[in-house]
């Protein structure tokens, strides 16, 4: 699993877990698991950011596979590495099979 692929996986449980929970009388309250959630999806992507060297707002998914990478400013790709390599290297199998 690379790094990108966990800061998914944390993303993923944060906006899948539910912000309220039902009490024992119906009531609704805040789901304490969001808040954990939340911090612990915020401090991945703050990982992330630290370990590629960029700032946080530069993070964001891959638009193929949904890790995190660093696909905004200077040097961002919509696409993660693996992704992108993948995808040149589909382009120059057809290229191959044109010429
Ligand atoms: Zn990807």
């Amino acid at each position: 699993m690379t790094v990108g692929e966990w800061v998914r996986g944390q993303v993923d449980a944060w906006r899948t877990t539910p912000r309220t929970i039902l009490d024992t009388a119906g009531r609704s309250a805040p789901n304490p698991a969001y808040a954990t959630a939340a911090r612990a999806a915020s401090s991945a992507l703050r990982t992330l950011a630290g370990h590629l060297g960029i700032p946080l707002d530069e993070v964001g998914p891959c638009v193929t596979c949904h890790a995190y990478h660093h696909r905004y400013g200077t040097g961002g790709r919509p696409l993660c590495q693996a992704c992108h390599a993948a995808a040149l290297d589909r382009v120059r199998r057809r290229y191959r099979r044109a010429a």
